[in-house]
């Protein structure tokens, strides 16, 4: 069966086709600038040069419509018509306490996917267009919802409950959900598969270290506890997010500042984290550069970062009463050397070695801790469209 794959963000969506008999990728791409001026479609069948073609496209249909026109295009598509397309993969953000695990799409999936818009106001509106696009355009063709939040819904309650009055809890369904969880099950799982040992006999740490940042705690093949928490402000230093602050922050610099609370938002959500510590950038390549020409705040971002990783590390070890590995995943985790380098640094006593020299690496699955390291350090890429095309085959399959 081939899937196509779907991520749907306000004016941009990625896409790709698997063919799920080998897991192999057959194309890839990036529509940009939906809904505005130079709408552009970047697409790329394997083994084939980029095709960029800039076209109209007012909403997420028309973004869609292109997307089934490149697939099937005579020269750069991979299949000759849409039939041979067995299934749609989601990405969806949220799904609230409502889907511990991807589910088939049906309408009442949606109308739950609807309720959960008050909970991710920016992320889950794109992704239901998407859904409902693609149901418009291919009405035969089941489609799978993958959810952000599914995987780390086996959390206890003294994880997931704020210590503010429970009502809130119960009224409006403030509580931690934790995100990135696609990312977080892929690489658990290829850790087990690398340790060849099964996932309910490990305690695995996995850190998500992108411009977005997660650590997650997964003990026995059950996520116990997560980073990020009502929203994905919370937990690690970020890009641009400043994870976890005192709240009664929010509150004094809105009033020293006279600030409403939109902007409030977009200062801790877009102007924060790494790039707000160094005033450089939330890119940790120009931090390191900047680092080396001697920058201060740069060097104290970089810092406060790794700072916050093992903090969580500590904790999750605490909590899950020890740790066999330690993963480090996405854009800074698969390709910083140096961030690597000084999140492990001076954890002998925890049973954490990292080899200087197997850590020169970048984005390639691999063991990077020394042969006497008691917990095993590994550096995995990320596959989260191949965790949802897997998801989406194997509930397609079952009502095809
Ligand atoms: P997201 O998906 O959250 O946007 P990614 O997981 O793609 O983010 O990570 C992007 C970030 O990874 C970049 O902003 C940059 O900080 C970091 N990054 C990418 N390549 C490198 C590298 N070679 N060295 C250091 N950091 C890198």
């Amino acid at each position: 069966m081939k899937v196509l794959v779907i991520n749907c963000g306000s004016s941009s969506l990625k896409y790709q086709v698997l063919d799920m008999q080998n897991e192999s990728l057959m194309c890839k791409g990036l529509v940009e600038r939906i809904g505005m001026d130079g709408s552009v479609i970047n697409h790329t069948k394997i083994g084939m040069d980029k095709v960029v073609k800039e076209v109209p496209m007012k909403d997420h249909k028309d973004a869609i419509a292109q997307v089934l026109d490149a697939v099937q295009n005579p020269e750069y598509g991979v299949v000759k018509s849409m039939d041979e397309i067995g299934a749609v993969g989601h990405r969806v953000v949220h799904a609230g306490e409502k889907y511990a695990e991807s589910v088939l799409i049906t309408d009442d999936v949606i109308k739950a996917l609807e309720e959960c818009v008050e909970l991710a106001p920016l992320h889950n509106p794109p992704n239901l267009m998407g859904i409902a696009a693609c149901r418009e355009l291919m009405p035969d063709t089941p489609m799978v919802g993958v959810f952000d939040t599914a995987y780390h819904q086996t959390m206890p309650p003294e994880s997931y409950i704020y210590a503010i009055p429970y009502e809130y809890y119960e009224k409006y369904g403030i509580r931690r959900y934790g995100f990135h969880g696609t990312s977080h099950k892929f690489v658990a799982q290829r850790a087990a598969a690398m340790l060849n040992t099964n996932i309910n006999d490990l305690k695995i740490i996995t850190c998500h270290l992108g411009n977005g940042a997660s650590v997650t705690a997964i003990k026995h093949g059950r996520v116990v506890d997560t980073s990020m928490g009502f929203t994905p402000l919370e937990g690690l230093v970020m890009g641009t997010r400043c994870g976890d602050i005192d709240p009664a922050i929010v509150t004094y610099i809105r009033e020293k500042e006279n600030l409403p609370q939109g902007v409030a938002n977009e200062i801790l959500n877009k102007k924060s984290g790494v790039l707000g510590i160094s005033g450089v950038s939330s890119d940790f390549r120009d931090l390191e550069d900047a680092l080396s020409e001697g920058n201060e705040r740069a060097a104290l971002a970089l810092r406060v970062f790794a700072h916050k990783v093992r903090f969580y590390i500590g904790a999750y070890i605490a909590e899950m009463n020890g740790v066999d590995a330690i993963v480090f995943t996405a854009g800074v985790g698969e390709n910083d050397v140096y961030m690597r380098d000084i999140i492990c640094t001076n954890l002998g006593n925890l049973g954490i070695k990292l080899d200087p020299i197997k850590n020169k690496v970048r984005g390639k699955e691999t063991e990077i801790s020394t042969e006497d390291s008691k917990v095993k350090l590994l550096l995995i890429p990320t596959n989260e469209e191949l965790m949802i095309a897997r998801d989406t085959y194997n509930i397609a399959r079952k009502v095809k």
